[in-house]
């Protein structure tokens, strides 16, 4: 998401007259695109500060923060920065660089410094750091409230994008020869849907959520995720459909059948599941029962027997107890993930977890996530290890000196000596397999 947002973000830099540097020190403007959700990226910013504020004294340096800053963070990030703002005022991003007494060349596009005021940050199209793979947002912010999360305080409440704008910009990409289209959201397959404790009428400013362009076809009993992939689907056109983050509670059977049955949407699910344990699961207030992750995996194996299913994982929340994590072992034996994101709890200011006990030490979070990461290298390269020998299909996504790397369908990452061209979709022979990744010759046609 934080990628997406930077290419919309370097769009209207670009537009306005700036280019960008890989070098830091070259920089007249930082922009910071912050994390929120673990305390080692806030912190890294901070390691920064120093060295940015002795070139902001001299007028060298303007900083810019914007993305995922928790109300209490503010304060403390005002000091660091010559302006906080939020990705949605990029619209006016002219305005607010003006403010902090930047000149500004005329805009290459309209011959003006401006956007309209009320045009939405999603109508801009952004400056795609990839020629491969196009990163399309549908949705913002977070309705679901996890205990240990900064997501819905930083982001605000889920909102989603009108249908028919996603699909039409798929379609551009398509015709442009993007190969990928990788939809984005905290929870994608919430896309659409409605939690009780939304109004449905906005007193203030008298909209009715959820207004109709979210869904394309309200009689349809399929959920309006489900509807969104499968026309994205039929775009005509050779291209991949990916999608994260899958949201357990919204895992619906149609979804499943509809990346079954699919020509283009991709067998790749990100399916969080943060502990193998319901008493931990229910302390995380994460809406489902181990029971009800187990049976959605079930039907995954089921219908779509060669998916790639990866996980996120908190180990050390607090109370956690040694057994509990061990419900989280077997999970990963049962589920047979290939990737997981296992992350060391970290307490977030001003969210429910907070008033538990950080009680498992640093040592024993270590520990945790170490076994577990064993496990998952076991049964990742089993995996990996059935595809040696066989002929797979890899997206060319780059090339780095003389070799490539792509991935497949599945989303496994394939490095093979290339040539290129990329954005190709080629044939690979397997030749070795690694937990984290395949390797293998490019077989030509
Ligand atoms: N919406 C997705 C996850 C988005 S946040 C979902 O609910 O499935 C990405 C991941 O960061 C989470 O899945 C979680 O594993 C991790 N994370 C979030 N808050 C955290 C915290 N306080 N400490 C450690 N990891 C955290
Ligand atoms: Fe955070 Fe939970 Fe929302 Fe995911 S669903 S972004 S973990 S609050």
């Amino acid at each position: 998401m934080n990628k997406s947002d930077s290419e919309r973000l370097a769009a209207v830099l670009e537009n306005i007259g700036f280019t960008q540097t890989e070098n830091e020190t070259e920089a007249n403007l930082i922009f910071v695109n912050a994390c929120s959700v673990r305390q080692s990226a806030i912190d890294r910013i901070f390691g920064k500060k120093k060295r940015w504020n002795k070139r902001r004294e001299t007028g060298d340096l303007k900083t810019f923060l914007l993305g995922c800053v928790l109300p209490k963070d503010k304060p403390k990030m005002e000091k660091a920065f010559d302006n906080i703002f939020d990705i949605k005022d990029i619209v006016n991003l002219p305005e607010i660089l003006k403010k902090s007494d930047i000149k500004l060349k005329q805009s290459k596009k309209d011959g003006q410094n401006k956007f309209a005021p009320d045009s939405d940050y999603f109508h801009i199209a952004p400056s795609n750091s990839s020629k491969v793979s196009a990163f399309v947002p549908i949705m913002r912010g977070c309705d679901h409230f996890c205990a240990y999360c900064a997501v819905p305080y930083a982001k605000g409440p889920e909102i989603s994008r009108p249908a028919r704008d996603i699909a039409n910009e798929a379609k551009k990409y398509i015709k442009q020869g993007f190969k990928e289209i990788a939809l984005l959201g905290q929870n994608v397959n919430s896309y659409g849907l409605i939690r009780p404790r939304w109004k449905m009428v906005d007193e203030k400013t008298k909209k009715t959520y959820p207004p109709e362009s979210w869904v394309l076809d309200p009689k349809s009993s399929k959920p309006p995720f489900v509807q969104l992939i499968e026309e994205i689907d039929k775009i005509p056109g050779r291209f991949w459909i990916r999608f994260i983050t899958s949201h357990p509670m919204d895992m619906s059977i149609d979804l499943i059948k509809a990346i079954a049955d699919g020509k283009n949407i991709t067998p790749y699910i990100h399916l969080p599941a943060q502990s193998g344990n319901n008493e931990v699961l229910k302390k995380m207030n994460r809406q489902y029962t181990i029971e009800w992750y187990k049976e959605i995996i079930k039907n995954i194996r089921k219908y779509i027997p060669d998916a790639v299913i990866s996980t996120d994982i908190i180990v050390g929340f607090p109370n956690e107890t040694k057994k509990q994590f061990q419900d989280t072992m077997d999970l990963f034996d049962f589920a047979q993930f290939d990737i997981a994101y296992i992350a060391k709890y970290s307490p977030r200011p001003g969210t429910a977890a907070t008033h538990y006990d950080d009680n498992i030490s640093l040592e024993e979070k270590r520990r945790r996530e170490k076994i577990l990461t064993k496990k998952l290298s076991e049964i990742a390269l089993a995996r990996n290890q059935k595809l040696v020998g066989k002929d797979v299909e890899v997206l060319a996504e780059s090339i780095h000196g003389q070799i490539g790397f792509g991935h497949t369908r599945e989303f496994r990452g394939v490095k093979f000596p290339y040539s290129g061209p990329i954005g190709e979709f080629v044939k690979v022979k397997i030749t070795k397999a690694n937990p984290w990744g395949l390797m293998g010759e490019y077989v030509k046609r």
